[in-house]
């Protein structure tokens, strides 16, 4: 499968508004970066780890034409505000299937009631919803949720195969760490240097990363605090950090 970084930003994106730190105002593509998002293409199908903010960009710039599947890890506004942003894909494959936990329904529900409601004269998106209760398979490809915590909310980590995408969250219980293992990629949370109380920093990421001991792991999720090239200096080898649009196969 081939797997594309749509975005790696934190939930304000960089740069941020109104901001002219450095970072912001950094000339490196690598330090613009939209609100988190993945697609994963297996086998001409589509699937899409939330819908961002930020998704129609993200849509138009890699040349997305068809969704066939999307997995919410949970219901933030950085991660489904773009939902609105699938009716031109409906148009050609019809409603799509979307997969989330039964918390992340409540959010969306009570966030997004007009979908929710019978069509009506105005366009909605049109969406299958799936509650995650375990394991489940798609298109072939085996999904397996993992619950991590975001401050006081659990959110799904997907291990996909030998992948693993773990965003927003400052623990990984022990039960998803054992889920966790033998990876060959782990794209993990890591917001900035400093300590977060719903994200994991620098060194809590990279104390996980020297845990589950993956082949490779790729950072996301950035503030802007971090300068891609300045911190891409820092870390050891087989970790470093995310940018849009970077992509990898496996
Ligand atoms: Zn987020
Ligand atoms: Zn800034
Ligand atoms: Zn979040």
């Amino acid at each position: 499968m081939k797997v594309t970084f749509l975005g790696t930003g934190t939930s304000t994106g960089v740069p941020a508004i109104g901001c002219d730190c450095e970072i912001c105002r950094s000339t490196d593509p690598r330090d613009k970066r939209l609100r988190v998002s993945l697609l994963i293409e297996h086998e001409g199908r589509n699937i899409l780890i939330d819908t961002s903010a930020d998704f129609r960009q993200q849509a138009l710039r890699v040349g997305l034409k068809e969704l066939h599947a999307v997995l919410i890890t949970h219901c933030h506004a950085d991660h489904v505000f773009g939902i609105d942003d699938v009716r031109p894909i409906n148009q050609k494959v019809g409603p799509i299937p979307f997969f989330a936990n039964e918390i992340a329904w409540i959010g969306m529900r009570e966030m997004f009631s007009y979908i929710f409601r019978p069509r009506g004269a105005s366009s909605q998106p049109e969406i299958v919803p799936h509650t995650i209760y375990g394991p489940f398979s798609l298109f072939g490809l085996e999904i397996q949720p993992l619950e991590v915590i975001h401050g006081n909310l659990p959110v799904l980590a997907f291990r996909i195969g030998r992948m693993a995408y773990v965003t927003d969250c400052n623990l990984i219980p022990e039960a998803a760490c054992e889920g966790l293992r033998d990876l060959d990629v782990l794209i993990l949370d890591c917001l900035h240097y400093n300590p977060h109380p719903t994200h994991l920093n620098l060194e809590e990421s990279l104390r996980y990363v020297a845990k589950l001991t993956p082949r490779h792991t790729y950072f996301t999720h950035m503030s802007h605090r971090v300068s891609h090239a300045g911190l891409s200096a820092e870390l050891p080898s087989g970790v470093e950090l995310a940018y849009d649009g970077l992509t990898f196969e496996i």
